[in-house]
């Protein structure tokens, strides 16, 4: 990759990064280092942990500190097929090896259920980890099991997965159907007990149901522009300008199929490039400005790009954006400000 940046660019972007309070919204590491899928045992081994350097995934500590990444989202999600009818139960070993993950590593990473933990761990040196659940096939069908889940923790809920849950329908599932009544309760619940609501993956008919009943901002994790890449889990830009209009963000992931077309499978991930991603950037600036946009790479879900192939690589996206000629502040916003903004608004 050769971005043309001059010396004093190149360390601009070096300072505003190490400035910045830097979030990732997505990311499936607590499945990446659970070994495998074991639906049935009683116990579950890790292929690795956190605190050491891999060569396998995408984000552990060394990395995260390396990339210089402050706050990220821990996906939980259990909408596998052969997980029907144990999905609470998966969910719980999830949170189980998350929470052995924080109190094995309290002195670099701990949980934060609000902005204020956030900061709080800023200040004190340690990085911040937000649960979300991807998929509200893990509720089970109640409501009670939300609040329990907010009782252990959790913050954000993606709402669907791929496909039709008790919640609506997923994006691979578009049949236009609308959010369903259990859908509605979730959100107003959400909303009451100060969780985030988490747009990425739901049908387009679904999403304009959530946009109408939300009275906060909401996020998309991992989304990226459809008018860029034509993805059934892309956002059309009214899409885009309603989440500007509520206020949300909108967070670019790193998955190859959602930033160009044609990217079939892994060899395709060659012709995916640092430029084609700073294009979805240049595209929701464009279309609303700087204030909603974010970053939601899906490490550990299979996403990533020549040069963006783990967590460490974060400040080149810093880079990226000097030479695309943001300034610092809008730069500050877009690595994390934005979500934070939101977190303020939405979480308890
Ligand atoms: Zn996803």
């Amino acid at each position: 990759m050769n971005m043309n940046l001059t010396k004093e660019q190149e360390e601009r972007a070096l300072r505003i990064h190490r400035d910045s309070l830097v979030v990732d919204t997505h990311n499936d590491t607590i499945q990446d280092i659970m070994s495998g899928v074991i639906p049935h045992a009683k116990e579950y081994s890790l292929k690795r942990r956190l605190c050491e350097r891999s060569t396998e995934g995408q984000i552990d500590l060394p990395r995260i500190n390396e990339g210089g990444v402050n706050c990220l989202l821990f996906a939980m999600v259990v909408s596998r097929g052969m997980y029907k009818g144990r999905r609470l139960r998966r969910l719980l070993q999830m949170l189980d090896v998350f929470f052995t993950e924080m109190k094995e590593n309290h002195e670099a990473i701990a949980l934060a259920r609000t902005y204020e933990d956030v900061m709080k761990n800023k200040e004190e040196g340690r990085v911040s980890a937000v649960i979300s659940i991807e998929g509200g096939e893990a509720l089970e069908g109640e409501l009670g099991v939300l609040r329990l889940l907010y009782k252990l923790g959790v913050r954000s809920l993606t709402l669907t997965h791929f496909a039709r849950n008790e919640l609506g329908d997923g994006s691979r599932d578009n049949s236009g159907s609308n959010l369903t009544d259990f859908g509605v309760e979730v959100i107003q619940e959400m909303e009451k007990l100060g969780m985030l609501v988490d747009v990425s993956h739901i049908n387009e008919t679904g999403f304009w149901d959530v946009l109408d009943i939300v009275k906060k901002p909401v996020i998309a994790s991992h989304s990226n522009c459809k008018a860029l890449s034509d993805h059934f889990r892309n956002l059309t830009d009214a899409q885009i300008e309603a989440i500007s209009a509520n206020d949300g963000v909108i967070n670019l992931s790193f998955c190859g199929a959602f930033i160009k077309p044609g990217v079939n499978n892994r060899d395709d991930l060659a012709k995916v490039s640092i430029d084609d991603w700073l294009d979805h950037v240049d595209h929701v600036a464009n279309l609303v400005g700087p204030n909603h946009l974010g970053l939601g790479s899906d490490f550990d879900g299979g996403c990533g790009f020549p040069g963006m192939d783990d967590i460490s690589k974060m400040p080149t996206i810093t880079k990226g954006l000097v030479a695309r000629g943001y300034s610092d502040e809008d730069i500050t916003k877009i690595l994390g400000g934005n979500d934070l903004r939101v977190f303020n608004k939405t979480l308890r």
